[in-house]
């Protein structure tokens, strides 16, 4: 295997919330600890429940965020401590696309100039943008007449075609895509993801693909992992995890996956899940997932289970 484009190494990304009763800082830890590789040309998929952490740790790598703590090792380059200035080399190969791709457009901006926004803050010659935006309208699949028109004027299919391009424009060796199609009409998803899939083939690029769908995690992404309450607790290759899933709040996850075959469906039992959700301001110590886990015991509640390998390749933070 290639070396890893990005190495994430205990991330961590707190929120300040106040104070409580006694004066003391209060923190919502939105990613606590998380450390995964991310490998050049490869898919990964973050999944989990919304609140989980998962857009935040993609925010975090592309530095939208200044992290907490934890190292982001970026062709072995620590960007994680970088200011502004120091982190804009990295910004240029680093992209995101968001989740809604109405809010994400400025509406009194025309397409042409959306799309050519990162290449000017990045000093890039007028001519050359001119020549790279039309290149990249064919590319996403938009009409040379789109581009002296404005947002609102497209459909949310054509309006996420937009902000990709825009996400392309400087060549990026590495994009997050936060829930990319969760906005779009069903109809419509599908010719967004295979696109995303023919332009990932032509460019070379590693994703990182945040969804709460795991059926479209597991037709995109080569391996995935599993957040729950700011927590990794499961990462494994996509046909690893889909067959041989280990942590409980995974199970529970996919349990709940509709299934197309009705005799399969029959078979298949839905894992309820009980109790509460804690709280990511000042969480209780041991297992993220223990107010929930149906096999929780003493230990749960008071050491949180690390990271380590079951079977080549996948991992799980669990006590059993
Ligand atoms: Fe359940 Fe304990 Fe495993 Fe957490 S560590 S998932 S509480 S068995």
């Amino acid at each position: 295997m290639d070396a890893p484009l990005i190495e994430v190494r205990s991330l961590k990304m707190y929120f300040p919330v106040g104070n409580n009763i006694l004066g003391r800082r209060r923190q919502l830890k939105a990613v606590d600890d998380v450390s995964f590789d991310l490998y050049p040309g490869e898919t990964f998929g973050l999944v989990g429940e919304s609140g989980c952490g998962k857009t935040t740790v993609g925010r975090s790598l592309v530095r939208l965020y200044h992290p907490t703590g934890g190292q982001i090792l970026y062709r072995g380059v620590d960007i994680a401590p970088l200011d502004e200035k120091a982190v804009m080399p990295y910004r240029r190969r680093m992209q995101m696309i968001f989740q809604d791709p109405y809010a994400s457009l400025n509406p009194r901006m025309t397409v042409s100039s959306i799309i050519a926004e990162p290449m000017r803050l990045q000093g890039v010659a007028q001519d050359a943008i001119a020549a790279r935006v039309a290149e990249l309208v064919e590319q996403v699949g938009l009409k040379k007449d789109h581009m002296n028109r404005y947002p609102h004027e497209f459909s949310g299919g054509q309006r996420q075609r937009i902000g990709i391009a825009r996400a392309l424009a400087m060549h990026p060796e590495f994009v997050v895509c936060d829930e990319p199609i969760s906005a779009l009409d069903v109809s419509i998803q599908a010719q967004v993801i295979n696109m995303l899939e023919e332009l990932q083939d032509s460019m070379g690029m590693t994703y990182l693909f945040v969804s709460h769908d795991l059926s479209m995690v597991r037709h995109i992404s080569h391996r995935v992992g599993v957040m729950y309450l700011g927590h990794l607790v499961e990462l494994a290759t996509v046909r690893e995890l889909y067959s041989n899933m280990q942590h409980p709040y995974t199970q529970a996850l996919m349990s709940a996956v509709p299934i197309a075959d009705p005799d399969l469906a029959a078979r298949s039992q839905r894992i309820v899940l009980q109790g509460d959700v804690p709280q990511p301001i000042d969480p209780p110590p041991g297992c993220p997932f223990a107010s929930r886990c149906r096999y929780v015991k003493p230990v749960c509640r008071e050491v949180l289970p690390e990271m380590r390998e079951v079977a080549p390749g996948h991992l799980l933070a669990c006590h059993l």
